[in-house]
């Protein structure tokens, strides 16, 4: 029998959603014969900054170990996904970037959130924002329990501000609708205690 607790409610539903993406990407997984999480780590290269594509970073953002994230650099550079590009100052420490190859899989493989998109655009735009904003108050909280290290959203900024019920950031100076809050933005600052 259902828990019909609404928090109980809440989780079958998160459940359901994270089902789905597993579901989504597991058919690029199948059909590329690159692993999920291989997959992830090139679509994430594709979009953030070169400096940050370090096996620290990457294992960090990931929420893994850097032993896990280091062997699935290690087969994308094998397959020729990735390429290493070591750094001038030490030798011992290096960045990866996408190949022409790796590049052309992301092209094939970024799309398995399609349906999901799709799915979201069932609601109007405020309705996208109130739920935007109440996932990054959940991923905070998370965050907050230790159980995700994701940082780079408004909430964990130190350029965010909050007067009321107004969002605004100091970085861009410019006051930020639900739908204008970030949940992986470059110009994050930690937040200091
Ligand atoms: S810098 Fe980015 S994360 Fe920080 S408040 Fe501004 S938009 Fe949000």
């Amino acid at each position: 029998m259902e828990n019909s607790s609404v928090n109980q409610k809440i989780i079958n539903g998160l459940e359901r959603i994270s089902k789905a993406f597993r579901v989504l990407l597991w058919e690029k997984s199948k059909l590329y014969k690159i692993s999920p999480i291989q997959i992830q780590l090139l679509i994430f290269c594709n979009t953030h900054k070169k400096e940050d594509l370090k096996v620290s970073f990457l294992a960090t953002e990931f929420d893994l170990t850097k032993a896990t994230i280091s062997d699935s650099i290690k087969v994308l550079l094998k397959k020729e996904l990735l390429t290493k590009v070591i750094n001038v100052k030490d030798s011992r420490s290096f960045t990866v970037q996408l190949t022409k190859k790796g590049k052309e899989i992301v092209e094939k493989t970024s799309d398995f959130t399609t349906v999901l998109n799709q799915s979201i655009d069932f609601l109007s735009e405020p309705e996208k924002g109130i739920f935007l904003k109440q996932l990054m108050q959940l991923i905070y909280q998370l965050n907050q329990r230790e159980v995700i290290s994701t940082q780079r959203m408004c909430l964990t900024c130190y350029y965010y501000k909050k007067d009321g019920n107004q969002h605004y950031c100091n970085l861009m100076e410019k006051p930020l609708k639900n739908i204008d809050l970030r949940i992986d933005c470059d110009e994050h600052q930690i937040l200091q205690n």
